[in-house]
C-alpha cells in the first residue's frame, strides 16, 4: 500500500499575525502536489484564525497538548479543546519540549492517549541526541521513545512517527539520505516486530532536521522516508519545494 507523502510545517514560537497570514496566503496561492497530504503547526495564539484562512487541502495543528483534557493547568492547551475547535493534528513530544520542558518518554506516551482518546491525530517526535549517536545508541534511544508510547495505545492508525535527530533540528546539519534511512528502516522494522506489520506498512515515518528545499529532494527518494516535518524552512517560500519533492523522485 502506497503511503501518503507527509509534510509538516512547525512553525515554533515564531512569526506575528501578520506575518503568518501573509505565509499562508502565499500558501494559498501555490501549486501544491495533490500527493502530499500537508499540516502547518502555528504558535497555538494563531491556530484558530490561521485555520480560518488557510486553504482546505491543508490541516491545521498545535505544537503541543496537555495529558489532562481541562482544570488548573494554567498556561496549557487542552487536547479536546484543540478537538472541539476543529484543529485534526498535535506535535507531541518535540526535542524542545523533551529537552527545554522535561517532558519524559512516559509523559509523551500519556500526552499521546489523550490526544487520541479525544479525536486527534499525533505528529510523534522521536530522536537520538549527537552524544547518544556517538555512543551508538541511536535505535536504542528511539526504541524506547516508542515503547513508552506503545505502552498507552494500541492503535497507530492516527499517528505520524516523526525522526528527528537532536542534532540536526535548528543546526543546519541535515542527517545524510543514508543516516536517515537506516534509522527509518530500523523504526519500522520495530514496528513489524512489535506492533505488527500491517500498521509497519501503513504508518509514515517522516524525517526532520534542516531540511531545506535543497536536501528534500534526495532525503524524499529513501524508500522509508515519507515525508517531512519543517521548522525553520516552513517559514520560507521553499516552503512549498519540500511539499512538492516527493514528485520529483520515482517514488510511487
Ligand atoms: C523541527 O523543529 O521540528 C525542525 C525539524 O526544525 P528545523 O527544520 O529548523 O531543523
Amino acid at each position: 500500500m502506497a503511503r501518503k507523502f507527509f509534510v509538516g510545517g512547525n512553525f515554533k514560537m515564531n512569526g506575528t499575525l501578520a506575518s503568518l497570514q501573509k505565509l499562508v496566503a502565499d500558501l494559498n496561492s501555490a501549486q501544491l502536489s495533490s500527493d502530499s497530504e500537508v499540516v502547518i503547526a502555528p504558535p497555538s495564539l494563531y491556530v484558530l484564525p490561521l485555520k480560518e484562512l488557510v486553504r482546505k487541502d491543508v490541516a491545521v495543528g498545535a505544537q503541543n497538548a496537555h495529558i489532562e483534557v481541562s482544570g488548573a493547568f494554567t498556561g496549557e492547551i487542552s487536547p479536546k479543546q484543540l478537538h472541539e475547535e476543529g484543529v485534526p493534528w498535535v506535535i507531541l513530544g518535540h526535542s524542545e519540549r523533551r529537552s527545554l520542558f522535561h517532558e519524559s518518554h512516559e509523559i509523551v506516551g500519556k500526552k499521546t492517549k489523550a490526544a487520541l482518546d479525544v479525536g486527534l491525530n499525533v505528529i510523534l517526535c522521536v530522536g537520538e541526541t549527537l552524544q547518544e549517536r556517538e555512543a551508538g545508541r541511536t535505535i536504542q534511544v528511539v526504541e524506547s521513545q516508542l515503547v513508552a508510547v506503545a505502552k498507552e495505545i494500541k492503535d497507530w492508525s492516527k499517528i505520524v512517527i516523526a525522526y528527528e535527530p537532536v542534532w540536526a533540528i535548528g543546526t543546519g546539519k541535515v542527517a545524510t539520505p543514508e543516516q536517515a534511512q537506516e534509522v527509518h528502516k530500523d523504526i519500522r522494522s520495530w514496528i513489524v516486530q512489535n506492533i505488527g506489520e500491517t500498521v509497519a506498512e501503513s504508518i509514515r515515518v517522516i524525517y526532520g532536521g534542516s531540511v531545506t528545499a535543497a536536501n528534500s529532494i534526495e532525503l524524499a527518494k529513501q524508500l522509508d522516508i515519507d515525508g517531512f516535518l519543517v521548522g525553520g524552512a516552513s517559514l520560507k517560500p521553499e516552503f512549498v519545494d519540500i511539499i512538492n519533492s516527493k514528485n520529483k523522485t520515482n517514488k510511487l
